[in-house]
């Protein structure tokens, strides 16, 4: 299987990424943990691709790409693209590079999550300044509500995660992301799954979508 999960922030990619993976078997490729790990690494397009981080700068798609090359390449088995493509040339030459390694997108499941429900997600999140650590006031609260349970530090809300900040993200994600979504609309292979439920009622839908999807592939 060889998937990738499209969604704005906040719609849970990650964590049902994760959960394919075990469920099926295959590799999370998240973009972010790809370009830190090959920096970490230092190999020689680790190295290229350093300068740009470093320098605060977006890695060009085209070091993006050789990158994914080399890391679908080496895999053995399937993978789930997450946090990938994110513009339409992204995803024009990611499809490309696929092709051409013979190893084409099986499935692209798009998650869409009710406005609300969103908002909601941003405004209970907090973290703890000292040591990082990421909770939530409805899904994940600490022990004693606004302090991290490790140190008892006061949680903070993250500056990203304001809601004037956020309103912003998630408008600069469907303007984007809405060419995306047609280029693979129209390509086929395409599913739309609500994560606007919880986590255990989303993981079911999402597992249930790709199992049928690949009964009948
Ligand atoms: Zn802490």
């Amino acid at each position: 299987m060889r998937m990738a999960l499209l969604g704005p922030p906040g719609a849970g990619k990650g964590t049902q990424a994760s959960r394919i993976c075990q469920t099926f078997d295959l590799v999370h490729l998240s973009s972010g943990d790809i370009l830190r790990s090959e920096k970490m690494a230092g190999t020689p397009l680790g190295l290229r691709i350093r300068d740009f981080i470093d320098n605060g700068l977006l890695v060009p798609d085209h070091l993006m790409i050789e990158l994914m090359q080399e890391k679908i390449l080496g895999l053995a088995k399937g993978f789930v693209l997450d946090g990938y493509p994110r513009t339409l040339n992204q995803a024009q030459a990611l499809n490309r590079m696929l092709f051409e390694v013979h190893r084409p997108l099986m499935l692209v499941l798009n998650f869409v999550v009710d406005p609300e429900v969103l908002s909601r997600r941003f405004e209970g999140r907090r973290i703890c300044p000292e040591c990082l650590t990421a909770y939530h006031i409805d899904s994940m609260p600490p022990k004693v509500a606004g302090f991290c349970d490790l140190d008892g530090k006061a949680l903070i809300i993250r500056e990203d995660d304001l809601p004037d900040v956020v309103r912003k993200r998630i408008e600069t994600y469907q303007e984007t992301m809405a060419p995306v979504i047609a280029f693979y609309a129209q390509l086929g292979n395409f599913k739309t799954v609500n994560t606007s439920g919880s986590f255990k009622d989303v993981t079911r839908m999402v597992l249930d979508k790709i199992r049928r999807h690949f009964e009948d592939f």
